[in-house]
């Protein structure tokens, strides 16, 4: 399949490598030229500008920060969607508003194109692997078309609803991840300081039920005091921000994701926001002074 894939960075780079290894035809553009000559090796072919990417492609794919940008390049300033073969279908799969991709789907309606919103969970190692999960909205027969080009970069490809589905089940996932990082930093704070060893509450219940994922990827970040991102504070903020904003819509009560979010929002103001979201646990340890430890 001929496609063109804006956004080349920390995802969207090897999500198109291992496109172009699924012997898929690849335009590409991103506005830091720093990953082009890579991608040109890895066979891409490297355009100048986003409105040449489309040329003669049957789809068009976007991993770009937020909403604004994917408005951005779709409607307002690169207008894609006015420059894109009608026969060709856009799917984003960057994690953006839910309300967002409704009103770029209505907009590509308008002009005879069909959208998928498909964010991906898993982190810059899953999208390396192609092990990502993606979660995607739209029409079943759009989805059932393209399911197998989210295949090359995903491992579990689920259609959750009509457009939009998609981003509100990755809002879904950004609330649970954040809370369930935020109640590990605290509990492990609050047991060391009640005199156990961090490393020994890890050990004892990693394998009972509060243990997760999260418990798995994070608590040992957190006792080697390791904030390499992973997933940036400042993403996860704006991924909160998307929640409040789609929750707020529909009056849904989000005690627990406004909390969280202003503990990071706390944190990026002292100067963390581009720590990994395990830096959660700095909150607690500014508050306290002590340093959670192995
Ligand atoms: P990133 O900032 O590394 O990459 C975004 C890329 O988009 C950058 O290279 C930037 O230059 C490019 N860009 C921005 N505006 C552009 C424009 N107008 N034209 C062309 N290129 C443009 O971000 P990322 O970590 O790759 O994340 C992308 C999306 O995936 C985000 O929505 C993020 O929330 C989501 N996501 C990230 C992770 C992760 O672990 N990093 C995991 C899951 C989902």
């Amino acid at each position: 399949m001929k496609i063109a894939f804006i956004g080349l960075g920390i995802m969207g780079k090897p999500m198109a490598k291992n496109l172009l290894k699924a012997g898929h035809e690849l335009r590409v553009y991103d506005r830091n030229t720093a990953t082009l000559e890579e991608m040109k090796a890895a066979g891409a072919t490297v355009c100048g500008s986003s409105s040449e990417t489309v040329e003669g492609v049957d789809l068009v794919l976007t991993m770009l920060p937020n909403s604004p940008h994917v408005k951005s390049v779709m409607l307002e300033d690169d207008k894609l969607a006015d420059k894109m073969p009608k026969t060709a279908a856009f799917i984003d799969m960057s994690s953006i508003n839910p309300v967002a991709s409704r009103e770029i789907a209505a907009e590509l309606e308008k002009r005879g194109i069909q959208m998928l919103d498909a964010p991906v969970s898993g982190g810059q190692p899953k999208a390396i692997d192609g092990t990502l999960s993606f979660m995607v909205g739209g029409k079943q027969e759009l989805f059932d078309k393209f399911k197998p080009v989210l295949e090359a970069m995903g491992s579990s490809v689920v259609l959750c609803g009509d457009v939009g589905a998609g981003n509100v089940t990755k809002l879904c996932n950004q609330t649970i991840v954040a809370v369930n990082i935020a109640a590990l930093a605290e509990a492990m704070q609050m047991g060391q300081m009640c005199g156990v060893e961090p490393q020994k509450i890890f050990e004892a219940i990693r394998g009972g039920l509060a243990g997760s994922t999260v418990m798995n990827a994070k608590a040992p970040m957190m006792m080697d005091q390791n904030f390499q991102p992973g997933f940036r504070i400042d993403l996860h903020i704006k991924d909160l921000n998307n929640v409040v904003d789609a929750a707020k819509a529909v009056d849904a009560p989000i005690p627990l994701t406004q909390m969280v979010l202003e503990m990071m929002k706390i944190l990026h103001h002292d100067g963390d926001g581009s720590c990994d979201h395990s830096a959660l646990l700095k909150y607690y340890q500014k508050l306290t002074g002590e340093v959670l430890h192995h």
